[in-house]
């Protein structure tokens, strides 16, 4: 006889059918059973239905309730197995720390990604895939509920990614449960697949110095601001003719036009974030009617440029702010922000975001952000945001006409 101490684990399996859970919850409410917990994943045909079940304490009906069940199944065509559960040992749904993995890679994949969390001794609670616009992602569950070092499991599962060239979304349950709200993009090499400056400074004939000045900024000899002051004035007298039949053959990142117009017809608050320069932003806040867009501001005087910068830097640190007022105004909490950017003057702003997503960025960015995303592969960011091959669609169809 089952005591008060006592629980009943139930699997069952089988062939699916309409009615299955129906018929178990109304075999138990005749004897007045609490469902502690309850899971259902089916595949192609077949079900897995967990239960966990407690009884009422000094209950004598063990034998009779295992025998409904046992016949249900039998009518069903189900396989039921079950075993009795200590009440200390239950573990408390409530208390367990979970996050999710979303990856986008192949059978190696999932066995060497489980393989580090084995490793880690981390349990995965749950595992789904699903398919669509020509990506597949595998999500899975893990919990972390008692790891001392989460830090240490992020980068090993970044790494091991980056090793086998695949995508990869680390989250908390709780901040992936929440639908985000607001998409601030980097622009350079995000959005568009260029660097502003480097074209203005090969229009202008000084790319040479200009990549110069880069690689010493690069290496940590000026800060962004310094080397940004100073590749602009090298930039001087350069029309602004130039500069608009650089921006009118702008080529966007793979899947960016359909990214914009998919958020934007779903609602999403979306804006440009950017330590690149404000003609370009506005033009594609113009050209996808974006909320906002925040650009360095090049001085511009008798239609050429001046060398100097209006207003304030837009460095890592503004990007950081920046997204902090605007999340602020709009009334968007963080966690239901999303950043994404690529360079190293994004890494702030990723950190702040509730899904930070580095895309084709170099190695470090990705170990802030919660995502790493290879290049042409914006489309991802549809699967983590559970945004279907519908909506997009939808979307598309609606902007041609
Ligand atoms: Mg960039």
């Amino acid at each position: 006889m089952l005591t008060k101490e006592t629980a009943l684990m139930v699997n069952i399996s089988g062939p699916v059918r309409p009615g299955i859970v129906a018929s178990f919850a109304k075999a138990l409410l005749k004897y007045e059973i609490e469902i502690v917990d309850i899971e259902q994943v089916s595949l192609q045909n077949t079900l897995g239905l967990h239960l966990l079940l407690r009884l009422k304490e000094g209950s004598k009906f063990e034998d009779s309730i295992i025998k409904d069940l046992l016949f249900e199944c039998s009518k069903l065509d189900l396989t039921l197995t079950y075993q009795r559960i200590p009440e200390d040992e239950i573990q408390q749904k409530s208390r367990r720390k979970l996050l999710v993995l979303t990856h986008f890679g192949d059978t190696r994949s999932i066995a060497e990604l489980s393989s580090v969390l084995a490793e880690e001794n981390v349990n995965i609670e749950a595992i789904s895939s699903q398919s669509h616009h020509g990506a597949r992602s595998i999500e899975m569950t893990i919990n972390i509920t008692g790891l001392s070092n989460v830090d240490s499991l992020k980068n090993r599962m970044m790494d091991k990614s980056r090793k086998l060239n695949v995508d990869l979304a680390i989250q908390s349950m709780a901040a992936c449960r929440k639908n985000k709200r607001l998409i601030c993009f980097d622009m350079d090499s995000t959005l568009v697949d260029m660097e502003g400056i480097d074209e203005m400074a090969h229009k202008a004939g000084v790319h040479r110095e200009v990549a110069r000045i880069t690689t010493k900024a690069m290496r940590g000899d000026f800060d962004f601001e310094t080397s940004l002051r100073q590749r602009v004035a090298m930039l001087k007298g350069l029309t602004l003719d130039d500069v608009i039949d650089i921006r009118d053959r702008m080529v966007f990142s793979e899947g960016a036009d359909e990214l914009l117009t998919t958020f934007k017809w779903l609602g999403f608050k979306l804006g440009i974030v950017s330590g690149g320069f404000d003609i370009f932003a506005e033009y594609l806040k113009d050209k996808f009617s974006l909320d906002f867009a925040y650009a360095n501001q090049l001085e511009i005087e008798n239609g050429a440029l001046t060398g100097k910068l209006r207003g304030d830097i837009v460095d890592a640190a503004q990007k950081a702010r920046i997204l902090n007022q605007v999340s602020c105004d709009m009334g968007i909490p963080l966690d239901q922000v999303v950043a994404i950017g690529d360079g190293a003057n994004d890494a702030l702003m990723l950190s702040q975001a509730g899904l930070g997503i580095a895309y084709n960025a170099k190695q470090g960015l990705d170990r802030i952000a919660n995502v790493a995303l290879s290049r042409a592969h914006f489309n991802h960011i549809f699967h983590l945001l559970g945004i279907t091959e519908e909506d997009i669609d939808e979307a598309m169809s609606c902007k041609t006409l």
